[in-house]
């Protein structure tokens, strides 16, 4: 068998620092998802001529503007004040952007988890067991 032990050093100096990367990556995504909490709105732009509503899926509950009655929904008169509109329009495009996060923080710890998992068979392979490496 041929191991290439030059390799394998160069993988093992870059591993810690990708890893880290990563989980640093992850621990940002969280912080700027949860400075998101009941800042936005789950409702959408609905006109009455001039007047605006952020009407809400049925049994959607909105940060903003709180929980529907079962089975009910929510229907928020925002008004035609422009300052309110745009305070109302700021919060459902930051609702865009929260779901976005949450779709980012999924696929980075789907990641993380699947490289954990690595890892515990990586330190298996070496001959370490999980007493060893501190009990995961
Ligand atoms: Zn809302």
């Amino acid at each position: 068998m041929n191991v290439d032990v030059d390799r394998l050093r160069r993988w093992a100096a870059g591993a810690e620092g990708a890893l880290q990367a990563r989980v640093d990556e992850l621990v940002r995504l969280r912080a700027d998802l949860a400075a998101l909490d009941g800042q936005t709105c789950t409702g959408r732009e609905f006109w009455q001529g001039k007047r605006l509503y952020a009407n809400h899926s049925v049994g959607k509950a909105c940060p903003v503007h709180g929980k529907p009655e079962p089975g009910g929904r929510l229907r928020c008169y925002v008004g035609s004040d422009p300052t309110r509109i745009e305070r109302a329009r700021a919060a459902m495009a930051l609702e865009k952007q929260r779901a976005d996060l949450e779709r980012e923080v999924r696929t980075a710890e789907h990641g993380l988890a699947a490289v954990g998992n690595a890892l515990r068979h990586y330190y298996g392979l070496l001959g370490y067991d999980d007493v060893a490496m501190g009990a995961w």
